[in-house]
């Protein structure tokens, strides 16, 4: 087999086979293939789309590449939860504990923040001591013992995906939807959950900017779960801006606190229970109504039982429990700007990319991988798209260190709202189920 062929046929828009596919991912993890012949491949692909067959197999010889996590000790039923990426993303802060209320078992593995992003493990290291770096052991026994731990992504899980996506990046080949679904999936499959609820993010500030291709790429991650022996679900939500109101480690902490006490935005509240909904109703062997798992959602946190799997897991991974107890001890910016607008309308758009590169600016992000965070530091924005702002108003305000030149982060978040003078629909955050 020769790769030229191989990228020939897929450019001329032909099907390929497993083992056309296994030869050029193996060929690439292993150095066979050079950057060069990758790139046409992943172009090819891009312009000439791969079927839910060979996105199976790309998905699956991608998932082959490194380790494998079996989760074997863990007892009970292992729930993994995948967001697509957004700005203000805490959703596994409060997930993780509120399905570890429920009796599922939530063994997580989560990343960085790097850009515009943030990351779940950034920040939970927000609270002093807080580790997400456990031995295989100590990540059972705190799964079995809690119901659920968060750790680091394990240097050789899918390292074909590390190196593709690095050509992707630089190749302008990301947003294809059989690419991201192999990606995404790849890394999933390769450890061992149960179940899998991925929360596919549809809109400006998302990869899939329609809700067509947002749909097409969720309904193709779940036959891809489902292929895999998975249980599968995706909700597809709104990510025309950036997600709650607090953008920032400790300030995305405490906004996950007040939700697992049923005192968080409404509409993440809403994306968290309609998540944790969807798990109940997947893993339930007997039949469950939906007003009955509603309801267990709802006592799960009006009980204060989600809360405490919070503290418990914050104890179990050696964080300083005083600090989820009392907020205030969490790191805390020394000034609070308010950002005010000049016009009047009303919002029609948050640039989750502006938002999250202003608040990478002030500190709450990292520019490369060397940089170091501020934990304290980030965003609250206080209007969301479809409000009505009188000129003057607040828009947002910046939790900053005054020693640092914040300007171009004011500047930055100004840009990100978009005013209008025609009056804007506020969009649902859950759009809809793909089961
Ligand atoms: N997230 C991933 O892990 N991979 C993609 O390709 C896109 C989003």
């Amino acid at each position: 087999m020769r790769a030229y062929d191989v990228i020939k046929r897929k450019r001329d828009g032909e099907k390929l086979t497993q083992e056309e596919i296994q030869f050029i991912i193996n060929g690439f993890v292993r150095g066979n293939l050079p950057d060069y012949q990758m790139s046409a491949f992943l172009m090819a692909v891009f312009l000439k789309d791969m079927d839910e067959e060979e996105t199976f197999w790309l998905t699956d010889t991608m998932r082959l590449s490194g380790d494998l996590i079996d989760l074997k000790g863990i007892t009970g039923t292992t729930v993994d939860k995948h967001s697509t990426g957004g700005v203000g993303d805490k959703t596994s802060l409060v997930l993780g504990p509120l399905l570890a209320a429920l009796g599922l078992r939530v063994a997580k593995l989560s990343g960085r923040g790097l850009g515009h992003t943030g990351g779940t493990i950034d920040k939970l290291e927000a609270i002093k001591g807080f580790s997400c770096d456990l031995s295989a052991k100590n990540f059972v026994e705190a799964v079995n013992q809690v119901g659920v731990a968060i750790i680091g992504q394990t240097g050789n899980l899918v390292p074909a995906d590390k190196k593709i996506y690095a050509l992707r990046d630089v190749t302008a080949t990301i947003d294809s939807i059989p690419l991201i679904a192999a990606s995404i999936m790849s890394k999933k499959l390769a450890v061992a959950n149960k179940v899998l609820l991925l929360d596919v993010k549809v809109g400006s500030g998302a990869f899939m900017k329609k809700l067509s291709q947002a749909k097409k790429l969720a309904e193709l991650m779940v036959r891809i779960g489902q292929q895999a022996g998975r249980k599968v679900v995706a909700v597809l939500s709104n990510m025309d801006e950036p997600l709650g109101v607090m953008i920032g480690n400790a300030l995305e902490v405490r906004e996950a606190i007040d939700t697992l006490k049923g005192r968080g935005p409404a509409d993440f509240t809403q994306l968290v229970k309609t998540l944790a909904l969807q798990a109940l109703l997947i893993t339930e062997d007997k039949e469950v109504t939906k007003q009955i798992a509603s309801s267990r959602i709802e006592e799960a946190i009006t009980s204060g039982k989600a809360f405490e799997k919070f503290v418990q897991m914050v104890k179990a991974q050696g964080g300083d429990v005083k600090m989820v107890e009392n907020p205030s001890l969490l790191p805390t910016a020394k000034e609070i700007i308010p950002l005010r607008t000049e016009t009047s309308g009303y919002i029609s758009r948050i640039d989750c990319e502006e938002v999250g590169l202003s608040a990478m600016m002030l500190g709450a992000g990292r520019e490369t991988k060397e940089s170091v965070i501020d934990m304290s530091v980030g965003l609250e924005l206080l209007k969301h798209v479809g409000d009505k702002v009188e000129k003057g108003g607040i828009l947002a305000n910046l939790h900053v260190n005054p020693a640092k030149d914040n300007t171009k982060a004011i500047d930055r978040l100004m840009t990100a709202f978009h005013i209008t003078a025609k009056k804007v629909k506020h969009l649902p955050l859950v759009i809809e189920i793909v089961s």
